[in-house]
């Protein structure tokens, strides 16, 4: 009966006859709960979605801790037709508030340590129902799921129904709701599945959270579609991974993931087995990506992508993996570098914006069409907003994101091009350029450096470090040095963030 429901019966398809496999091992002592006991639970619960008055196209909002039950509920959605739209664990009440105001769900389902705080919210926002998930898993929406049977039959879906609403970290402005189809979620996993030779016999490290596209896609949906197993851990830990690694066979992590494991001692000895690191959500330094292979022997195979458009770009699984690149456009997206003014395709080298069009892409922004008019074009293409180029070997590399772009004298400055050479100087660990107003030049240059631990760096040493090696407009007019950059949950630099801090430097 699943095979009415596109996106359902895709991650059904590889354990519908292998009930008893592991799909989720939990904690210390390996707790394993089984395909058949998953999917007879998100059964349950959508069961009991449509008791509490949840229709097809509805939302369903949730900001509970990383759970089995969260997963449940993701699942339960798509049988129920309804629309999933998780939200970030660390939104307060009023931006909660704005969520749910925006996009008008019928059940929300909060942690119950929040119920206070949050039911007086959700009822101003006309939320019909409120349900709660516990860190542990238990709660009012746990007790709904055991009420019911299993055995519920699906609403029939197909790929251009709405699956999912994701908002977006929204650096600049209010965050809007990308509306993800079931046949974007299903068929990016389909082809991640394929090219990172994802089977039942693999077991992945699963330490991201789940509201944002990483974790929630394409860790579960890959790893559901393979019918492998996910050692399931609340957050990052790195002596948690250290441990699971013997037992298991990749790790999706954001690049912060691998930095702090380099410095934990016996990596080496953990990672022998393991067959595969992925890196993605922020760039990978080549340098973490040199150590990482100097101790494991490993290559991390870094991919790129975002909450509109699920994953674009791969690096090969076999080939090389190119530090400092995102690889190639996936199997059946295209991927073009154009004019951001005029939209036309720039030669094979420059930088443009990157544009993406394929299966993969969002359906718009949730109630903004004048938004989506404007980034998803008529044509398809959906205009990302990140800067790149593509080598003379077809690999695509991210320069930043075009707001992040430096307009210092009327000349452009691509931050990431004056980050490469400031992380190679000596005792420089990372940084972060960005554009500050001048009263001369509109924006001025300014590094932020972070040292490598137990280093002293100066701003006099940076500065001399750029001298020689940049045209004067892109050199850094002052150098500020940090014990470490600001980053959300998802490893990104909030630039934002610096650029306010530091608005005033030239006033
Ligand atoms: P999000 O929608 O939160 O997943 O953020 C997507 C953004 O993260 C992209 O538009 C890029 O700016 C950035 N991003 C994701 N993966 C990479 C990567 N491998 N390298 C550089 N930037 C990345």
């Amino acid at each position: 009966m699943y095979d009415r429901n596109h996106l359902a019966h895709r991650l059904r398809r590889a354990s519908a006859h292998a009930d008893d496999r592991p799909f989720l091992i939990h904690g210390a002592g390996w707790r394993a709960t089984s395909y058949g006991t998953f999917f007879h639970n998100a059964e349950r619960m959508a069961s009991a979605l449509e008791r509490l008055g949840v229709h097809p196209g509805d939302r369903v909002a949730v900001q509970a801790p990383k759970t089995q039950e969260m997963l449940e509920l993701y699942v339960a959605c798509a049988l129920a037709g309804a629309v999933f739209l998780p939200l970030n664990t660390g939104y307060t009440p009023p931006e909660i508030r704005y969520f749910l105001s925006d996009a008008a769900p019928v059940l929300f389902v909060c942690d119950p340590d929040k119920l206070d705080a949050l039911t007086p919210v959700a009822r101003d926002c006309g939320v019909a129902q409120i349900r709660t998930i516990a860190a542990n898993g238990s709660g009012t929406l746990r007790e709904a799921r055991e009420a019911e049977v299993p055995g519920y039959d699906p609403v029939p879906r197909g790929p251009d129904d709405l699956a999912a609403i994701l908002y977006t970290s929204g650096t600049t402005g209010r965050s809007k709701g990308a509306m993800l189809t079931h046949r974007a979620l299903a068929s990016n996993a389909e082809t991640l599945c394929d090219v990172w030779r994802f089977t039942a016999d693999d077991v992945l490290i699963h330490a991201l959270p789940i509201f944002h596209t990483h974790g929630l896609f394409v860790a579960t949906n890959v790893t559901l579609m393979a019918g492998g197993s996910c050692l399931f851990l609340p957050g990052f830990d790195a002596d948690a991974i250290l441990a699971a690694m013997p037992k298991a066979t990749a790790l999706m992590g954001v690049p912060t993931f691998y930095t702090r494991l380099l410095d934990h001692d016996g990596l080496a000895e953990a990672a022998a087995g393991m067959r595969l690191f992925i890196s993605g959500s922020a760039p990978l330094l080549a340098e973490t990506h040199d150590r990482w292979r100097d101790v494991t022997g490993h290559a991390i195979l870094e991919r790129y992508g975002m909450t509109e458009t699920n994953m674009t770009t791969s690096n090969p699984y076999d080939g090389e993996r190119r530090a400092g690149t995102v690889g190639f456009p996936l199997p059946g997206v295209e991927l073009a570098i154009r004019d951001p003014e005029t939209r036309a395709d720039l030669p094979q080298g420059e930088i443009g914006v990157i544009e993406v069009r394929g299966p993969n892409v969002f359906a718009g922004y949730w109630q903004l069409p004048e938004k989506t008019a404007e980034e998803l074009r008529a044509d398809g293409f959906f205009i990302t907003g990140d800067l790149g180029k593509v080598d003379a070997d077809g690999y695509v590399h991210i320069v930043g994101r075009a707001k992040d772009l430096i307009i210092s004298g009327g000349l452009n400055v691509y931050p990431r091009e004056v980050e490469a050479l400031i992380d190679d100087l000596p005792g420089v660990l990372e940084s972060a350029v960005i554009g500050v107003p001048h009263p001369d030049f509109g924006e001025a240059v300014v590094a932020v450096a972070v040292p490598q631990p137990g280093v002293e760096i100066t701003e006099a040493g940076i500065l001399a470090g750029t001298a020689d090696a940049l045209a004067s407009f892109k050199q850094p007019k002052r150098v500020i040095v940090l014990p470490e950059l600001p980053r959300n949950t998802m490893g990104k630099v909030q630039k934002a963030a610096l650029r306010q801090d530091h608005a005033g430097l030239f006033a």
